[in-house]
């Protein structure tokens, strides 16, 4: 039996283990998921020494860009967004850390593309080709990637100018920039913060002005527990269409699933 998990810290909320469990019992794949939880990156390579039968891993909040390091390549859309959520381990071969070779890469942007393709924008509108990207860490840029690869064009919203992002031509702003005519120009806005989030951040939401969103707007949350967030609550009341993260949180993990069999197969040949 193979084995497949998620690292990451904490890993206890994570549905994957159940999403991938299920699915190897209902597609009779001989495989089991786990879920390790790390105190830092650097426990990586210990970790596939002591699980042999480990093929893949996930990477969760806080590793994504922690976990780059310690891996021998990277895909361009892990490269492109500088943020891992998906390893495949080929132990065929070595790697510059170890007697095994790390592939890094990303299928959270496939996520977002699929969750896209759901709202079927009319991207040849000129309304569609502008889209706010609240947020600045793996998931943002991940949507950052997926737009840019349907020709919109994304402004990053974060609190500080002075982060650097990794994503050439990608214009930074803060949420103070944002005022009712910004807001009122743009008809994709997305929330990729974990502001929102079941918990501690539940009853929260970005600071912009809603009263500026109009009904053809799209407004997308890449929180999916709770499905309607308050950032979702508020654009709808305000007339535009919502979707939460759930898309995209199925369409990463079997864009990852398929990433790890496209691996397995190269090695088989
Ligand atoms: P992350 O790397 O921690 O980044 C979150 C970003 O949000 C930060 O870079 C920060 O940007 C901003 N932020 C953090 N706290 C904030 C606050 N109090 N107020 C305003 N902005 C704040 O997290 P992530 O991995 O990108 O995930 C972000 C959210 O997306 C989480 O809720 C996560 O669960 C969700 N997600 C969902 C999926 C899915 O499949 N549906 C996939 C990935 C992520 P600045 O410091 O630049 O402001």
């Amino acid at each position: 039996m193979v084995k497949f998990g998620l690292i990451g810290n904490p890993v206890g909320h994570s549905t994957s283990p159940r999403y991938f469990n299920s699915k190897y019992n209902r597609e009779n794949i001989n495989a089991r998921y786990e879920a390790y939880q790390l105190d830092s990156a650097d426990e990586l390579i210990n970790l596939i020494n002591k699980e042999p039968a480990l093929v893949g891993l996930n990477v969760t909040s806080p590793f994504k860009t922690d976990v780059i390091p310690y891996l021998d390549i990277l895909t361009d859309d892990a490269q492109l967004i500088n943020s891992v959520n998906t390893i495949f381990i080929d132990r065929t071969q070595s790697g510059k850390n170890s007697n095994f070779k790390l592939i890094g890469h990303n299928s959270d942007v496939d996520g977002f593309k699929i969750l896209l393709k759901e709202l079927s924008l009319d991207i040849n509108e000129n309304q569609y080709r502008s889209a706010l990207v609240f947020g600045n860490g793996g998931g943002a840029r991940a949507a950052v990637a997926a737009l840019l690869s349907i020709n919109v064009n994304p402004t990053i919203i974060s609190r500080s100018k002075t982060k650097s992002i990794s994503i050439p031509d990608v214009d930074v702003l803060t949420y103070g920039d944002l005022n009712y005519d910004v807001i009122s120009k743009t008809s994709i806005l997305v929330n990729a913060t974990p502001l929102g989030m079941a918990g501690v951040n539940i009853d929260r939401c970005v600071d912009i002005p809603y009263d500026a969103i109009t009904s053809p707007t799209f407004c997308i949350d890449l929180i999916y527990n709770p499905p309607v967030t308050q950032f979702l609550n508020r654009c709808a009341h305000n007339g535009a269409t919502i979707k939460n993260g759930l898309s995209m949180l199925i369409g990463q993990a079997e864009s990852s699933w398929r990433f790890w069999q496209n691996q397995l197969h190269q090695l088989e040949k």
